[in-house]
């Protein structure tokens, strides 16, 4: 069977030749070779293929249990051991509370719900090159490439996108568009990862926050793809010393296991209207095992200097190479802009020596790296000689 010609050609595949058939650590296997993956599962595996401790802890779950909806019951042991470890990597004790979905996406949806349901206002505002996700409330305020929401409006209204990172702007939006008394939510990605690795300035993010907290406006953080140790913190928000009244987190928290979360307030989350907030698989059992094991992973220091070290070593193998316009690291999440339109031409060229890496940008036109915290110095060297070396011929 030629599966192309059953799945959607709408799904636009980077690497449309691999058909994986196994993955173990930084690597995924086909038929007949193997792929250093820079790509982690689009950040999700941030502990790469298959961790034996996320294996164990999973088997284990689902020998016990593996779905109790949280409509349902009370809640259930391994949510209370999850939620217990993420509020421990909280940044502060008012965050406590949290709700839990499957994906991304959702989490984005609930936290716009739960901004216009607290404030009662209705406007979000997003920063432009932000990507929160594919739902029609999340592509809504989705702006870091055009393809995914073309012939699909009418999208949510009361959507307004802050066009760069500047006062300015902010200003501006807020004086001629969107007046703070209509404002729900001031939404951002710390560093946005679809949009071409691009951080978000400090000053913008700190007056954001002013401005919030003088006019009842919520300050969700998107950490998604940032999030999760990613750029050698829990949260890349705290590196700002930013304090958003909501957080999302998915993809690195779960290790490929789908989940993800809105984390706020209780006096924020405890003043919806009841029934707003549900899902039948939210913080479903055996995700919510692998999120368990994977904070615990995570939270080894060895890994966690490494994410700063590695990081950093990457950038000063390749920052100062010829065709190398910018180099954007932070941590493990890195972006690669060229001078010359050759992206799509090196993406190709690693791929036949055996490394895959991402794409980032409204034309994709930055390599994106979102390797495995787990990634071994001699794999980075594989790819830097390789890298290095297309580079030169
Ligand atoms: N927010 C950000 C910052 C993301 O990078 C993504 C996924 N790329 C999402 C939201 C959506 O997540 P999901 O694909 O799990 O729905």
């Amino acid at each position: 069977m030629n599966i192309l010609n059953h799945i959607p050609k709408s799904i636009s595949k980077l690497h449309h030749t691999i058909l994986p058939i196994g993955a173990n650590g930084s690597y995924i296997f086909t038929e007949s070779s193997k792929y250093l993956d820079l790509t982690s599962g689009i950040g999700a595996l941030s502990t790469g293929h298959n961790h034996p401790k996320v294996v164990e802890k999973v088997k284990l779950q689902l020998e016990s249990y593996v779905h109790m909806p949280q409509q349902i019951y009370k809640s259930h042991p391994i949510q209370i051991e999850l939620t217990e470890k993420i509020l421990k990597i909280m940044p502060n004790k008012k965050l406590d509370t949290i709700f839990y979905v499957s994906t991304g996406s959702e989490a984005t949806d609930n936290a716009i719900k739960i901004a216009r349901n607290y404030t009662k206002k209705s406007n979000i505002i997003s920063i432009n090159g932000g990507f929160h996700g594919r739902t029609i409330g999340a592509l809504s305020i989705t702006s870091s490439n055009l393809n995914c929401k073309r012939g699909i409006a009418p999208l949510l209204s009361n959507t307004y996108f802050c066009s760069d990172d500047t006062k300015e702007s902010l200003d501006i939006l807020l004086m001629f568009q969107s007046a703070p008394e209509d404002t729900a939510a001031i939404i951002f990605e710390s560093v946005q990862g679809e949009g071409g690795v691009k951080s978000i300035n400090q000053e913008f993010l700190k007056y954001a926050e002013k401005i919030c907290n003088e006019n009842n406006i919520m300050l969700i953080a998107d950490e998604v793809q940032c999030g999760a140790f990613r750029t050698g913190s829990w949260w890349n928000f705290t590196q700002k010393n930013i304090e958003p009244d909501i957080i999302t987190f998915a993809k690195g928290i779960g290790s490929g296991y789908p989940i993800a979360g809105v984390v706020s307030s209780s006096e924020i989350m405890n003043n919806l209207s009841p029934g707003l907030l549900g899902g039948t698989y939210g913080g479903n059992a055996i995700s919510s095992a692998a999120a368990s094991a994977t904070i615990d992973v995570l939270n080894n220091p060895v890994l966690q200097q490494n994410v700063t070290e590695y990081g950093t070593y990457i950038n000063n193998a390749l920052k100062d190479l010829e065709l190398i316009q910018e180099i954007r690291q932070y941590g493990l999440m890195i972006g690669i802009q060229f001078k010359d339109t050759i992206t799509s031409d090196i993406v190709n060229k690693l791929r036949d020596r055996n490394i895959l890496v991402l794409v980032a940008g409204n034309n994709n036109q930055y390599i994106r790296l979102l390797p495995p915290l787990t990634i071994k110095k001699k794999e980075i060297d594989i790819f830097l000689e390789t890298f290095i070396d297309i580079l030169k011929k």
